[in-house]
């Protein structure tokens, strides 16, 4: 079956009966609100009349290796023709699945050899909470089950995974809440004060000394944490926290959780920046868009040989169980999708054109309306301020990020609006040609707005 191509204003007409994510609902109700994207190829997205645009946002920070590949289309419908579907549940297995969680247990770093599949990254972030309630009730301790995280964190929307996420994005309901604490943002431009960085370092390792103390080392199970926070506005902590923070929570047998539902999958020029950027081992790496590249809905929750010796112990069942765990056709996704990577060396290269994106981008702190330029690689934010002295911000209903992005949309550049931020987080496939055309897109619409 092909889909015929429906003109704007029906597809728009059908849409009203679709709940978009995170969208002012009532604001899309107005005609031309919404864009309609319908075609995509390499770097590029296409809207339904055809306007071309740079995917700035590569879809949603994943479709790290580009549109349109045949190969992975392909190998999906290879997949799709020999096996559609079976589950991995109770003693059943498939090949493909069996295959990709070998390969994860190759790339991720240490001892990180057990995989549980899941379709997004809300799901992977639920069930690594979910092991380590297995694993701690295993080992005797039901109530080490609490959660440290962070302000600014975005762990997903499932009730789980939005409660590890900062404060303010839920609607307030608690039950899930009651699990989490938050610890300070580790951002030092903005929550620094007069601090320098290795005094705010030590401000956030305190932070977290004291909280443990407080809540108690034996009621916690995990801090979780993105390597650089992504929808939080893309903050980098300042060097060495990650490490520092780990070190800590090693010494009150607290797992250390890196969401790299973003960060894995080459957008800062590795498999996994955990080890290879961040020098740490967590107990357990989280993972999801890039790993399929958007091609096929797929994440991996990869734990350490302890934790799932623990869990697979004599003493019971694993409780924990998804229809779609390891679906074969996402799992020939993300094998294809690694198998390009490897073979087309994109994580190294990302390594020297992830460098030039970000040197570029920061150039454009140069513009008055530019507060701070910030992020790594292929993962930048630009925040914008009324007062670059003060760092006082534009009030929310001056829509500055909102209107930037729409400025770079009629030029041909699709960024994502965040309040103040604005986030660039192309395919990975970029080179310098078109890195430039991005930083003459922004400097134009950010300069029109200013
Ligand atoms: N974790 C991080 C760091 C994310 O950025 C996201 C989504 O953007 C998620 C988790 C949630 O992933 P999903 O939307 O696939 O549930």
């Amino acid at each position: 079956m092909t889909f015929a191509r429906a003109s704007t204003a029906a597809i728009l007409d059908q849409d009203a009966h679709l709940i978009q994510s995170f969208a002012d609902l009532n604001a899309l109700k107005a005609q031309g609100a919404r864009t309609v994207i319908s075609r995509a190829e390499g770097a590029y997205v296409y809207d339904n009349d055809g306007q071309k645009m740079i995917d700035g946002i590569a879809g949603l920070w994943c479709v790290n290796i580009g549109h349109g590949r045949r190969e992975m289309i392909e190998a999906i419908a290879n997949q799709l023709q020999t096996l559609d579907y079976y589950s991995t549940f109770y003693n059943f297995t498939h090949p493909t699945a069996a295959a990709l969680s070998q390969k994860l247990a190759e790339l991720a770093p240490g001892d990180l050899n057990a995989v549980y599949f899941g379709n997004s990254g809300s799901v992977a972030n639920d069930s690594a909470i979910r092991i380590l309630h297995h694993y701690n009730i295993r080992k005797g301790r039901p109530n080490k089950l609490k959660v440290l995280s962070r302000h600014g964190a975005y762990h997903g929307s499932t009730h789980l995974s939005m409660a590890m996420t900062t404060p303010g994005y839920s609607e307030g309901w608690t039950a899930a809440s009651e699990l989490v604490h938050h610890l300070r943002a580790p951002h030092h431009w903005r929550e620094g004060g007069e601090m320098t960085e290795a005094e705010f370092l030590d401000a956030l390792a305190l932070d977290l000394s004291q909280s443990i103390d407080r809540i108690g080392a034996e009621n916690i199970c995990a801090f979780i944490a993105e390597p650089i926070q992504g929808a939080g506005g893309v903050i980098a902590a300042p060097q060495g926290y990650h490490r520092r923070m780990q070190e800590i929570c090693r010494a009150h047998d607290i797992k250390y959780i890196a969401d790299e539902v973003v960060t894995a999958f080459g957008r800062l020029g590795h498999f996994f920046a955990s080890e290879a950027v961040f020098d740490t081992t967590p107990d357990i790496i989280n993972t999801a868009k890039g790993l399929t590249s958007g091609y096929q809905p797929m994440s991996a929750t990869i734990v350490s040989d302890e934790i799932h010796d623990v869990i697979s112990g004599p003493d019971g069942m694993f409780l924990h169980g998804m229809t779609y765990s390891g679906h074969p056709a996402a799992a020939a996704a993300a094998l294809t999708n690694i198998a390009i990577m490897e073979r087309e060396a994109i994580p190294e290269r990302v390594r020297t054109t992830g460098a030039y994106f970000e040197r570029k981008l920061r150039g454009l702190s140069d513009i008055e309306l530019v507060g701070e330029v910030r992020g790594s690689h292929f993962m930048i934010g630009i925040e914008f301020v009324k007062d670059r002295t003060t760092k006082e911000s534009h009030p929310a209903e001056v829509e500055v990020g909102l209107k930037v992005a729409r400025a770079c949309q009629k030029r041909g550049l699709i960024a994502r609006p965040l309040g103040n931020v604005l986030i660039l987080s192309p395919t990975l496939i970029m080179d310098e040609a078109m890195i430039d055309e991005i930083e003459g897109i922004l400097r134009e619409a950010i300069t029109e707005v200013a």
